[in-house]
């Protein structure tokens, strides 16, 4: 007997992706590109993101190494998700890819190589707050009298340090365009930003900004590392190319090289960030600087329904400066127009937002589907408050960060120190936290620690007690700062570091709890969030991982809470800054009168004022993909000056009145 048996070939060959199916010609066009440099330009929506993901995911199927790519997205989380996505097409160890905001892969490079520059490796990163402490010092040690004229407060000065880092100009050139009342003192910021430089070196930290003014100065001062670097990335591929500035281009151009592979996709429409400056001349002019580059555009916009683009497309419209874009939809029209909904008061808006939401939740629509958005954080007040008299659970992605809470960043404050034990503003701000201990005894105390051995050695082999016991501290303050000193022993033992869950247990039992009860009438919240960030931190063996990560999430990216937050089903509360790139089914964008948004300031500055609101005005629309509820209070109650009439946005009343149906809204408010 015989059995006939037949082999099939193994169909492992043929290709897991259908990229002509899940694309369209003009995004398959761009994936498919070959190397080279490629610009892709396109309105929103219409799968720039999409694009670049597929774009990794191409790169890798044709054999490409993850560790040769380099993606630059606009936050940490939108890098996740698209590498999520990858990973759900090919099957690599995406681990390897670099990906992440410019201040995060800024952290990576220098982490690496900071000896270059003269740092050492495990330095801090100083938020805001951290900045504008240090900036202080810098100030009151300089002997520069600041009483007799005006003079910009620590936290100005660090804000004209950052611009003048950001758009490549001088001190002179920002303080003449955006400063000109310091002219006066034009020498003494000057000369404060050499002291700050030099302070920064010696305190062993960098502020934001140093992420990237340092790893440019790196590259460029060492060509070896330039060399390398270019070599490993051999593709570099960045979102929202938009909203880059100088600084952002030329790490770009310095990675790529001028033959280098380079994809940047964005839309000029929604640059929103020149405030900071952000400068939407990289990507207009883009094909001029690498000439050989190809362009794609892509015209169809697969998000939102028709009557939502209808109104986008029209508002944008009123713009002079920008290319034009023929957006066309892709989803089939449901026959109901974008709501202009005015209310009678803040209150009812909060009131119409927190009904509406609840009845699109019974239609089955997630809370995560749902996202309010406003122009400034402080419009998102009384719709907190109604959100949780009604127990609709949100998530906040602006406004004062966890990250950047008092308690969060005095626990952080010890393990900052017990890493880097030459960071001035993290000994302060710790030893300020012991009763007894101001400001003067704690400069002393800085002073004789810089003395010690410990301050200066890379490895920190003996006790913090036997340095710190010695130390002279005013007499009440005796037994708390010997309790600190054994605490800080936990943190290192035996010139080994504790992993960061250890370290938050021993600086919460060592001393934290009791400050916490005394000083703050919600101790018990805080508790919480403390063990919350606990949990986080153990996903981290390397105490300096977990704080280069803390500090990346408080910083200007806007990722700001641990995961496990993000996933929960939560209605979204956002700025329109921070909206972008998102999309949610329905969206609520609110205290649309005008002042507000636009913002009153802006429209009294200039046109391209006007136009940066009207494109931020853009951004928030396109964020919805079925439903968009434009409301506006009627009168808006304020304090002093009792009710104001409010107008409804010139961004509404300029469109034709049958791109919206307004809804008349009878409450009982
Ligand atoms: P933004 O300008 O807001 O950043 P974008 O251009 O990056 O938008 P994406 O976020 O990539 O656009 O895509 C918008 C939505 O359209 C997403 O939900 C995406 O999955 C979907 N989409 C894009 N292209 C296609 C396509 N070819 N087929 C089906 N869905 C698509
Ligand atoms: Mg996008």
């Amino acid at each position: 007997m015989a059995r006939e048996y037949t082999l099939h070939q193994s169909t492992s060959s043929t290709p897991r992706i259908d990229y002509r199916a899940e694309l369209n010609e003009q995004q398959y066009a761009a994936v498919t590109a070959p190397p080279g440099q490629t610009l892709v330009i396109a309105g929103a929506g219409s799968g720039k993101t999409r694009t670049l993901t597929y774009r990794v995911a191409w790169l890798l199927d044709n054999g490409v190494l993850p560790e040769q790519i380099l993606l630059l997205t606009f936050t940490n989380k939108a890098a996740r998700e698209m590498l999520d996505r990858v990973t759900a097409l090919v099957p690599v160890d995406i681990q390897r890819l670099w990906s992440g905001t410019f201040h995060s892969i800024g952290n990576k490079l220098l982490r690496w190589n900071s000896e270059r520059l003269g740092y050492r490796k495990g330095f801090s990163i100083m938020d805001r707050e951290d900045q504008k402490d240090l900036l202080e010092t810098v100030v009151n040690n300089s002997g520069i009298d600041t009483s007799g004229f005006r003079f910009p407060k620590a936290e100005v000065l660090g804000d004209i340090y950052s611009m003048a880092n950001n758009t490549c100009l001088s001190l002179p050139e920002i303080i003449a365009s955006r400063y000109p009342y310091f002219d006066k003192v034009l020498d003494h910021i000057i000369t404060l930003r050499k002291l700050y430089q030099t302070k920064k070196v010696e305190t062993n930290c960098m502020d934001f900004d140093d992420l990237l003014t340092q790893s440019v100065a790196l590259l460029k001062e060492n060509p070896d590392l330039l060399e390398r670097y270019r070599q490993q990335f051999e593709f570099v591929l960045v979102d929202e190319y938009q909203d880059t500035n100088s600084l952002q281009s030329e790490f770009v151009e310095l990675l790529t090289g001028a033959d280098g592979n380079l994809m940047v996709v964005g839309d000029d429409a929604q640059s929103i960030y020149s405030w900071r400056g952000a400068d939407v001349t990289n990507i207009l002019n883009f094909a001029e600087h690498w000439p050989r580059a190809r362009s794609h555009k892509i015209e169809v916009n697969y998000r939102s329904v028709p009557e939502v683009l209808a109104l986008a497309n029209a508002s944008i419209a009123n713009n002079r400066a920008q290319i034009r874009k023929n957006l066309l939809p892709a989803r089939e029209g449901k026959g109901t127009l974008p709501a202009l909904v005015p209310l009678d008061s803040g209150s009812a808006q909060a009131g119409f937002v927190s009904q509406r939401i609840l009845e699109l939740m019974d239609e089955g629509v997630d809370f995560n589907e749902m996202a309010v958005i406003y122009r400034a954080h402080f419009h998102s007040m009384e719709i907190q408050m109604e959100l949780t008299n009604r127990g609709i659970p949100f998530k906040i992605t602006s406004g004062l960060r966890f990250f950047e809470q008092a308690h969060v960043k005095d626990v952080a404050c010890f393990m900052k120190f017990a890493v880097n034990r030459r960071d001035e503003v993290s000994f302060m701000r710790m030893v300020k936290l012991i009763p007894g201990i101001g400001s003067t005894s704690a400069t002393k105390l800085w002073n004789a620690w810089m003395k010690t051995d410990a301050a200066n050695a890379e490895v920190m082999t003996g006790k913090f007690s036997d340095l710190l016991l010695p130390m002279s501290v005013p007499k009440k303050a005796k037994a708390s700062w010997d309790q600190f000193a054994y605490t800080l022993d936990e943190l290192i033992v035996d010139g080994k570091i504790s992993t960061p869950p250890e370290m938050i247990r021993s600086i919460f039992d060592g001393v934290y709890q009791e400050y916490m009860q005394a000083k703050f009438k919600n101790a018990e919240q805080r508790e919480q969030d403390l063990e919350q960030l606990s949990n986080y931190s153990s996903r981290f063996t390397d105490p300096l991982e977990f704080l280069s990560q803390l500090s990346l999430l408080s910083g200007v990216d806007t990722d700001n809470k641990p995961d496990q937050e993000e996933e929960r089903d939560a209605v979204t509360l956002t700025t329109a800054h921070q909206a972008k790139g998102l999309e949610w089914h329905t969206v609520f964008a609110v205290w649309m009168a005008d002042g507000m948004f636009p913002h009153a300031r802006a429209v009294e500055e200039s046109d391209l004022g006007l136009e940066e609101e009207r494109r931020l005005f853009y951004v928030t629309v396109t964020r919805a993909k079925d439903e968009l509820y434009l409301t506006y209070p009627v009168l808006n109650h304020q304090a002093r000056d009792g009710d104001i009439l409010m107008k409804p946005s010139r961004f509404i009343t300029e469109l034709d009145p049958e791109l919206l149906e307004k809804w008349n809204v009878r409450s009982g408010w």
